[in-house]
């Protein structure tokens, strides 16, 4: 699809400002001057600046940080387990307590094969993470350890995955996320990979429909960024790479990626999502091998967004998602230009009940349903 994209500045500059504000009505408002804002309040907490790992601390005891007066040292010891509340491929999620606070939390344990040196360089970054807290759209971390082989990964508690949502939608429900729905979650989705970006330097990776997480209070969140991405990255790169069916075409054949990872591949894995959230499917059939999935992706068209009997959406919902899989590298664009569309603008303000959605749908979610499988396909 040849869409005519902006060509706007920003290239080089420290800081890519997406924060931009339309007055109501959006008249005579140029897109460069919109402005995101949550719909719901944001508390801004940022923890106290101490360093989280120190020399006689090593990494089986770590840094809890809750919140600005809420530091603990701790070991998995100060964690209850209350039950798995997720599987991937790398290892699991339980729901835990800490037992001094009472604070639930996610807990991400990835086996890790990681030496030593690795394990508190990991740590190391993400201290970084830790320290950035002000995004409403990333989850928060509160802290993370090795342990016995696996690092934890302890993390904000959100209700689900979009993962598990959708599929609940459409196959049990046999309904469909409206359009509105999927535009807070463009909006939400293009402020986090922009905020990791700008703000902390981490490029995502792996953005896909598990990746982004609700809760009741009607957040919407991308988690699995910087120490389990690169957990999980430096897994895959001991292993065979495997099906990565979200991945851009230039990811796969290595013979057009340039040096390094742009932010454009993670672009191209947001078009994918939000036409699986879109339709209820992946838009690409199962692959047989590896091979399959390289001739489809790297050779074939690029997968669109298009009406169909049943389903109606927006032009503008249309060229945004058809946008970001633009198969051209070059053509494809950054956070930067991908906001200025009409549709992302438009989504910015539009004021949507996104608790009183979520609730309506996890409301009728079974212990199961939250369980789930992580079908990626
Ligand atoms: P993959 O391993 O292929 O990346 P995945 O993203 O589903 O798949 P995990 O990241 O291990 O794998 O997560 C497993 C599941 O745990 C997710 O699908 C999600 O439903 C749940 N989960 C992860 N983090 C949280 C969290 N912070 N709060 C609530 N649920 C979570
Ligand atoms: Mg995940």
């Amino acid at each position: 699809m040849n869409l005519p994209l902006n060509k706007s500045g920003g290239r080089g500059r420290p800081s890519l400002n997406l924060r931009f504000s339309l007055p109501p009505g959006n008249a005579g408002v140029s897109p460069g001057q919109a402005r995101i804002t949550p719909n719901f309040p944001v508390p801004i907490v940022r923890p106290p600046v101490q360093p989280i790992l120190t020399p006689e601390n090593l990494s089986s005891i770590g840094k809890l940080i809750i919140g600005p007066s809420q530091v603990y040292d701790f070991t998995s010891k100060d964690l209850t387990d209350e039950g798995e509340i997720g599987r991937g491929a790398f290892g699991t999620v339980n729901r835990m307590r800490h037992n001094d606070s009472g604070k639930q939390m996610a807990v991400k344990r990835i086996r890790s094969t990681v030496e030593e040196k690795e394990q508190r360089q990991l740590l190391m970054d993400l201290d970084v993470v830790m320290r950035s807290n002000d995004c409403p759209y990333i989850v928060q971390f509160y802290g993370a350890l090795f342990w016995e082989g696996d690092c934890w990964i302890c993390m904000e508690l959100m209700s689900t995955s979009l993962d598990k949502f959708y599929r609940f939608v459409y196959k049990r429900l046999n309904s469909v996320i409206p359009e509105e729905i999927l535009g807070k979650i463009a909006v939400a989705t293009v402020e986090a990979l922009n905020y990791l970006k700008e703000t902390l330097q981490i490029i995502h990776r792996d953005v896909k429909p598990s990746n982004i997480l609700i809760d009741r209070f009607g957040n919407i969140k991308l988690c699995d960024f910087g120490i389990s991405g690169q957990l999980v990255n430096s897994i895959a790169r001991t292993q065979d790479a495997g099906c990565k069916p979200y991945m851009a075409p230039e990811r796969i054949d290595t013979n057009q990626s340039r040096d390094g990872y742009d932010v454009r591949s993670d672009v191209w894995s947001l078009g994918i999502t939000m036409i699986e959230l879109a339709t209820g499917k992946f838009p690409y059939p199962k692959w047989n091998s590896v091979f399959d999935q390289l001739t489809q992706v790297v050779k074939g068209d690029p997968p669109t967004l298009h009406n169909s009997d049943d389903r109606f959406f927006s032009d503008g919902f249309l060229t945004f998602v058809n946008t970001c899989l633009i198969k051209d590298t070059e053509r494809r664009p950054k956070y930067g230009r991908l906001i200025q569309l009409p549709f992302l603008i438009h989504m910015v303000q539009r004021q949507v009940n996104l608790s009183q959605y979520f609730c309506s749908i996890l409301d009728n979610m079974t212990e199961a349903d939250f369980r789930g499988g992580s079908e990626d396909t």
